[in-house]
């Protein structure tokens, strides 16, 4: 029994925990499918009562297979004593015991492992080889208390991981070929307020390693980005993009939803970045408990005065355990989607609108081929789809101009 395949749900700090677990599976093979594996190795996610669903019906399909099943990942903390009481999963383990899969994998016996929630991953990831660019994992957990969010309570409080271990980490990946590095967490913002140390200074510091051509950053919170932050606006290696979860426009919704950005200086915030000629990403959730019709009339207008340039939204889904799920619900399904769509069309509008202005010298990291085109991402985090006879992949690409469409930008090189 030594074939394993890792199944991963959720966020990208999901994706990177796989990695971890990946790189210390030292006495298996790593296979690609359920069907090639012996056992699987479910690394969960559990933001909304739909995630856990998912999970649950993921591990009973693979139970008809007769597949040995493992529970990890935030799931883990929430739902992994009752699987595997149910003796739906074979074995539990936690975050902090992903270093020790390798072991735990060998057991002859049902496990139940879920760790701690203070303990920080101590392995380096050195190998993104399926992906052009590293992830890096800079802290874990969150301080905030957002309404609809279980995340503290699976992750744990917000954690730094040491400064120096990931400045080695960045030299290695960076000797091993990786230009653009991702830096992930649960809330990166927060990086440092441990430690004495600052996102700001571990972005500075990180840009001085030989070989680090573009640093972008996973969500931030509007309250964490302070002047040193802003110093760094200019610096040529900070990708010309920043995600600033606002997940809201309306300063009633921010309250309720127990948020600690503010309708204003939100505005002033993203309105000074812009400036800068950054595009802008946000999170919103719409449908949240209280998000009266006239609530949201405000909060559309409010938002269509904000330079948005990509949106990640969700409609609100309830998640038990959390203070929002306590509050009758007030949003009928079909509105909050209806919502939604308005965002997501005001969104595409803005990041169209985007593009056309900001189409000189694109720097593009390609990162996969899909069907004719060979794609990556410019600094803008727009999508660039290239028609090349070259090969690409993993390349970096200048592009003078690109052919701006409602569905992406195209360009081609012969050469
Ligand atoms: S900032 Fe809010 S939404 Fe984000 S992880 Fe923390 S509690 Fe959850």
């Amino acid at each position: 029994m030594n074939r394993v395949y890792l199944k991963t749900f959720g966020c990208r700090t999901n994706i990177y925990d796989s990695q971890i677990m990946a790189q210390n599976l030292k006495d298996f093979i790593l296979v690609e499918s359920e069907e090639e594996a012996d056992i699987v190795v479910v690394n969960s996610c559990t933001v909304t009562n739909s995630a856990d669903s998912s999970a649950r019906s993921y591990i009973s399909g693979l139970q008809k297979k007769g597949k040995r099943v493992i529970f990890a990942g935030c799931g883990a903390m929430s739902k992994g004593e009752s699987l595997f009481q149910e003796e739906k999963v074979f074995g539990v383990f936690g975050h902090s015991e992903k270093r020790n899969i390798n072991t735990l994998l060998k057991r002859e016996n049902p496990f139940f492992e879920p760790g701690d929630l203070k303990s920080l991953d101590e392995t380096i990831v050195e190998d993104f080889s399926s992906r052009a660019k590293a992830f890096i994992k800079i802290q874990e957990g969150c301080d905030f208390n957002c309404s609809y969010c279980i995340i503290p309570s699976v992750r744990g409080r917000a954690r730094s991981q040491d400064e120096t271990k990931i400045l080695e980490q960045v030299a290695k990946l960076a000797g091993n070929g990786y230009g653009e590095f991702v830096l992930t967490g649960t809330n990166i913002g927060s990086y440092g307020k441990d430690t004495g140390s600052s996102i700001a200074r571990l972005l500075q510091r990180m840009s001085m390693i030989r070989g680090v051509r573009r640093i972008r950053l996973g969500s931030l919170e509007p309250v964490q980005i302070d002047d040193a932050f802003m110093e760094l606006l200019d610096e040529p290696w900070l990708e010309k993009h920043l995600h600033i979860a606002l997940q809201h426009t309306s300063e009633e919704m921010l309250v309720k939803m127990r948020r600690r950005n503010a309708l204003r200086r939100d505005l002033e915030l993203f309105e000074k970045i812009a400036a800068k000629g950054f595009a802008l990403g946000t999170d919103y959730i719409v449908g949240h408990p209280g998000e009266s019709e006239a609530i949201w009339e405000e909060a559309l207008a409010n938002f269509r005065r904000f330079p948005v340039t990509h949106l990640h939204a969700f409609t609100y889904s309830r998640r038990e355990g959390t203070h929002a799920a306590t509050l009758k619900a007030s949003v009928n399904g079909k509105v909050a989607k209806a919502r939604l769509k308005i965002l997501e069309e005001i969104v595409a509008e803005n990041n169209l609108r985007f593009r056309k202005v900001h189409n000189r010298v694109l720097d593009v990291l390609v990162e996969e081929r899909k069907g004719a085109f060979q794609i990556g991402y410019d600094q803008y985090y727009n999508r660039v789809h290239i028609s090349s006879p070259l090969d690409l992949e993993k390349e970096w690409v200048q592009i003078d101009s690109a052919e701006v469409r409602e569905e992406g930008n195209f360009a081609t090189l012969a050469q």
